[in-house]
């Protein structure tokens, strides 16, 4: 490999999905300008997540002119979400749209060769510093770009070089995960099985529709965090069917946390931008969506003031109720009454599942739905 050529339009840190959408968005916008995308792996590779992928996050990509299809072929969509509230309330129902289970190994690779046909160059390389001059970035003291877009990740350089805040406490979690072709389960079902202990805190079970199934379990990270075996038996304790699965973990930097999203000619997207829903741990939806306005953005005079606004546009009121419900889910109970909403009400199910998987608000008739269901309580008494 000789060395990288030093000069570019855009220089995207990470190709991951918001990298690799990025990197997609920008030359779909400006077809000849010059994209390198740099990452430390070589593809295909892993990626610790649960690969749940919301039709939200096929639909900014089919909107770049990625055949959905080619994305996801080899797993069957899933049709029906099984929740299990902490007090063990359950409501199952079928998702307005079917989700994808795209194991990280597939999808990942996939939206790489899409930006490498749409003209962008991948280049084997860790990122380790950023200066930002007058009028162009530079890259470890020898790749210079116009715009940086910093897409790597949990544990991001690119945001740590931008001086921008660490997450704070009570913003970060952790979560672990397997894969198991020993499914004791239903293969059109996604399954979340929420605990009391540990609270908030989940286990899930999502089935790729090969035969396998991805399963695993998160918290929030408290001041100390928990170790991989703890974490482990609470898997074990909220799944017992699951035979001994080999697990591997990651952070997951939750939006209530998230930076300021540009910095100079730098902008952030995905997790590097702490872009993950607080209440469901899904990041893809956000990584393509941020990605793809990072990317568009990077092409126009003012890339930064442009990519705020077209973020704050598409996410804005989303991550303004997402950071509250945050706060108020902090209490079990009102897990236990969406529950209860969701098993009496497919309106507030498939509300609940904007929230957690899309870019939903929290509006009147969910709310209606909600109160309606802490009134029937009553009413049946304790
Ligand atoms: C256990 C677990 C389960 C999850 N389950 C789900 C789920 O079911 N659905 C969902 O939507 N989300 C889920 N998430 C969140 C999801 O994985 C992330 O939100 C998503 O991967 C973010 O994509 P990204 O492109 O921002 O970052 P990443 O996918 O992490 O990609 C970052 C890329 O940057 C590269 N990189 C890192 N540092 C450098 C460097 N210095 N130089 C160059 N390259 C670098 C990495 O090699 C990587 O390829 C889960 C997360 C975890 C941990």
């Amino acid at each position: 490999m000789g060395p990288i050529s030093p000069d570019w339009d855009l220089v995207v840190v990470g190709a991951g999905p918001a990298g690799a959408t990025a990197a997609l968005a920008a030359l779909r916008a400006a077809p000849t300008a010059r994209v390198l995308m740099l990452d430390t792996a070589d593809f295909p590779r892993d990626k610790v997540c649960g690969d749940g992928v919301a039709p939200h996050a096929m639909d900014v990509l089919a909107g770049l002119g990625v055949p959905v299809d080619d994305l996801a072929a080899g797993t069957t969509p899933v049709t029906t979400l099984r929740l299990t509230s902490p007090q063990g309330m359950q409501a199952r129902r079928r998702f307005a749209r079917p989700a994808h289970v795209i194991p990280r190994a597939l999808l990942d690779v996939r939206l790489v060769h899409a930006a490498q046909r749409a003209g962008a160059v991948l280049e084997r390389h860790r990122v380790r510093t950023l200066d930002q001059q007058d009028a162009s970035v530079l890259i470890d003291g020898s790749i210079r770009a116009r715009t940086v877009i910093g897409a790597d990740g949990a544990e991001s350089v690119v945001r740590r070089q931008c001086g921008a805040d660490a997450a704070r406490t009570g913003t970060l979690a952790i979560a672990l995960r397997g894969y198991t072709s020993a499914v004791p389960w239903p293969a059109d079902e996604q399954r979340l099985v929420m605990a009391t202990a540990n609270w908030p805190a989940y286990a899930w079970v999502f089935p790729v529709g090969d035969g396998t199934a991805n399963v695993g379990y998160g918290e929030l990270i408290r001041a100390a965090p928990p170790t991989r075996a703890q974490l482990t038996t609470r898997l074990h304790e909220l799944l017992p069917d699951l035979p001994p699965t080999p697990l591997r973990g990651h952070r997951l930097p939750l939006s209530p946390g998230r930076p300021g999203v540009t910095h100079g000619r730098v902008l952030l997207a995905g997790d590097a931008a702490s872009l993950i829903n607080p209440l469901t741990g899904e990041g893809i939806y956000y990584a393509v969506l941020s990605g793809a306005l990072a990317g568009a953005a990077a092409t126009t005079p003012d890339p930064a003031r442009t990519y705020r606004q077209s973020l704050r546009h598409r996410l804005g009121k989303h991550l303004r109720h997402t950071d509250l419900l945050a706060r108020f889910t902090r209490r079990p109970w009102l897990v236990d009454v969406a529950t209860a909403a969701a098993r009496d009400d497919q309106r507030a199910f498939d509300r609940l599942v904007e929230i957690g998987l899309g870019a939903g608000t929290l509006d009147i008739p969910l709310c209606t739905a909600m109160l309606t269901t802490v009134a029937r309580r009553r009413q049946r008494g304790p």
